[in-house]
């Protein structure tokens, strides 16, 4: 089985631009992510959204500045995963003559049923292997894929189409503000009388052409092969409606979670992993770094993920070769990576 000096775990922001480092640093590298797609949140969550407090970029979309980071992170051929949550870890003593390689190394098994071999690791999950939360209505996941969505990955999807949105937070918001252009109609219906999103956005969203109805719920889903009507009902008056719709987009929010990482021996506080100065978790070898790190004044930004992403790959490379610089040189001095257009 081939051995990895690095194996990082989670393809979103963080683990895209740590993949690059690794690259840079001549770290023999493998990505896996339990999702079907590199990018993590950008592309899982919002691909369509604009970010506004990414370096050098005054506005990017979500979809293309996760494109740039697989673009940069590819170009030093890492072993790409994907479709594989992690779960079980073993620490094995090593017995190659490796030279100089670490003593110990690490076993990772995946759910797809793959073992996988590193000398080090660096986990870099976010918010956990994210799962959406569902419509508790059996019609809900009868509709899965025939009209009952949960993630909006092309919004052209929904171009003439006569759309239900359900929730009350951003992303319910949010996706009733940038669809309302492309689609025929939208109802977007909460079941409080109170959004619970970015108050400048809620405010627009009562500007725009939405036909928003709150406290409502969905009562039941019908069609034959694809969702055709929608029955929602106002919690407090109970007053009930059917309106005709061609999609419903359930934004309800996710369930996120670490799974059996959980069990790893590493100190975990309120969910995150606790790491140093140099994203080093309790368990040598370990490193952690972006939105599932917590050390004193953490922000889970893109932008400190990028940060942290360097820290530890090059904190990873010194335990992988105790004769090596944490500090990398400046990449401005170096030759262009291999894959560079
Ligand atoms: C709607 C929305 C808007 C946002 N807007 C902004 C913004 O404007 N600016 C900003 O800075 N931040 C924003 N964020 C936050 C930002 O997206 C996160 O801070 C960022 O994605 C964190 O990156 P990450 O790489 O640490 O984790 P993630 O992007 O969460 O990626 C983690 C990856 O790890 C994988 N994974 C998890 N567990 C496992 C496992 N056991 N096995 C294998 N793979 C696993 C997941 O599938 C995922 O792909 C926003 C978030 C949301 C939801």
């Amino acid at each position: 089985m081939d051995r990895y000096d690095i194996t990082i775990i989670g393809g979103g922001p963080t683990g895209l631009f740590a993949a690059f480092y690794a690259g840079l640093r001549g770290m023999k590298t493998k990505i896996i992510d339990a999702l079907p797609q590199l990018g993590g949140q950008l592309i899982a969550l919002y691909p369509e959204k604009y970010i506004y407090d990414v370096a050098g970029f005054p506005k990017v979309l979500a979809k293309d500045l996760a494109q740039n980071l697989i673009d940069q992170a590819l170009q030093y051929n890492p072993t790409v995963h994907l479709g594989a949550k992690i779960t079980d870890m073993r620490i094995l003593e090593n017995q190659l003559e490796d030279e100089g390689k670490p003593s110990q190394y690490f076993e990772l098994d995946t759910e797809d049923g793959s073992t996988h071999q590193s000398y080090s690791i660096l986990l870099t999950i976010g918010i956990g292997a994210f799962a959406p939360r569902k419509l508790k209505l059996e019609d809900a996941e009868r509709f899965e894929g025939k009209g009952v969505e949960y993630f909006v990955k092309d919004k052209t999807k929904f171009g003439n189409k006569r759309l239900l949105i359900v929730g009350g937070g951003d992303s319910a918001v949010d996706w009733g503000l940038h669809l309302h252009d492309v689609a025929q109609s939208i109802t977007l219906i909460h079941r409080r009388d109170r959004f619970r999103a970015h108050e400048d956005s809620v405010k627009k969203l009562f500007d725009s052409p939405v036909d928003i109805k709150i406290p409502y719920e969905v009562k039941a889903i019908e069609g034959n092969d694809h969702v055709e009507k929608v029955a929602i009902f106002n919690n407090q008056s109970k007053d009930r409606e059917e309106i005709p719709v061609d999609y419903i987009l359930l934004n309800l929010g996710f369930i996120a979670n670490i799974g059996k990482i959980k069990e790893w021996g590493l100190n975990i506080v309120k969910g995150d992993i606790e790491v140093t100065s140099k994203m080093e978790t309790n368990v040598t070898g370990i490193y952690a770094a972006g939105d599932i790190v917590t050390y004193p004044g953490k922000l889970k930004l893109i932008a400190t993920g990028f940060g942290e992403a360097a820290t530890a790959v090059n904190n990873a490379k010194t335990h992988i070769d105790p004769s090596a610089k944490a500090f990398p040189g400046h990449s401005s001095d170096m030759e262009a990576p291999p894959g560079s257009k």
